[in-house]
């Protein structure tokens, strides 16, 4: 399942190859499952506009169109309408965002398909269908903060007062955006913070030092997906994720590679946590 460093990844190799062009038209599948908006309202959002830049919003890529109002009688000029446009794209399990020739034959499980005017298609493929597309005409925002850009107060203050584990809060959207479990448990690991703390009960000083952690580890995620950018966006097949090299996720009984106690595994709202017990207090 991508997260938040694969999902700025495929943000960064769509900004190479997208920005700038036009979509002169869109097909849409039958299946309804990854419409958040209507067929036709997606159709009306997209066909004829140019994608002016693209960003990531929690683990939603985010395009900001620039829609041209029809131009008036007699005049030829096109003139961009400023009406906000947004398509926003949640990959969820499987989506994947492809840059494509048009001839290539198009994979099973594809939901869209944008006709760019330098001659490629933009494609969506999600053979699970837990992705989303929708369209908005109003800046869309999808709760918390953005965790590479929140400053350290800010951070702090997300987890004052509340009783839920430490681990649970990060996983709250709606505090933090885009943070998943692997990225929760490394970043715990580096701030030496156990999952199941009582959000309140870490100290200001613990959770300046959890702010730095959970942006080293994006950070670095990040820097290593820079270099397989292609496996995403135009490659037809099916590339896993890149990965950090985990510290304590998925290492339940494995040596700690600080200090060689056994990590451990709990259970945590139904999703497991991996921690060291001497490193995490
Ligand atoms: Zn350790």
């Amino acid at each position: 399942m991508p997260e938040l460093p694969e999902v700025e990844t495929i943000v960064r190799g769509l900004e190479h190859r997208v920005v700038g062009d036009t979509i002169e038209s869109v097909w849409i599948g039958s299946r309804k499952q990854p419409l958040k908006s209507s067929p036709a309202a997606i159709v009306k959002a997209l066909e004829g506009t140019r994608i002016q830049r693209v960003h990531r919003a929690g683990k939603h890529i985010v395009f900001e169109l620039e829609s041209f109002a029809p131009p008036p009688k007699g005049k030829r000029s096109k003139k961009p309408d400023n009406k906000p446009a947004q398509w926003v794209v949640h990959l969820g399990m499987t989506g994947r965002m492809v840059v494509s020739n048009p001839s290539a034959e198009v994979a099973k499980h594809t939901h869209l398909i944008a006709t760019l005017a330098s001659g490629r298609d933009l494609r969506f493929v999600d053979p699970r269908m837990f992705g989303k597309l929708s369209v908005h005409s109003t800046a869309f925002d999808p709760g918390g903060v953005e965790p590479l850009e929140v400053s350290e107060k800010r951070f702090v203050a997300l987890f004052r007062g509340r009783k839920t584990p430490i681990k649970s809060a990060l996983l709250n959207q709606k505090l933090v955006r885009g943070v998943g479990n692997i990225y929760a448990d490394e970043s715990l690991f580096r701030a030496g913070i156990r999952p199941r703390r009582r959000a309140a009960a870490i100290t200001r000083r613990e959770l300046a030092k959890l702010h730095r952690s959970v942006r080293e580890v994006l950070r670095e995620a990040i820097a290593l997906g820079g270099s397989s950018v292609s496996d995403y966006v135009d490659a037809d097949g099916e590339e896993g994720f890149f990965q950090l090299e985990h510290r304590v996720y998925g290492r339940e009984g494995e040596p700690c590679r600080v200090c060689g106690s056994a990590i451990r595994r709990v259970v945590l709202a139904g999703r497991s946590s991996h921690y060291c017990p001497k490193c995490q207090k």
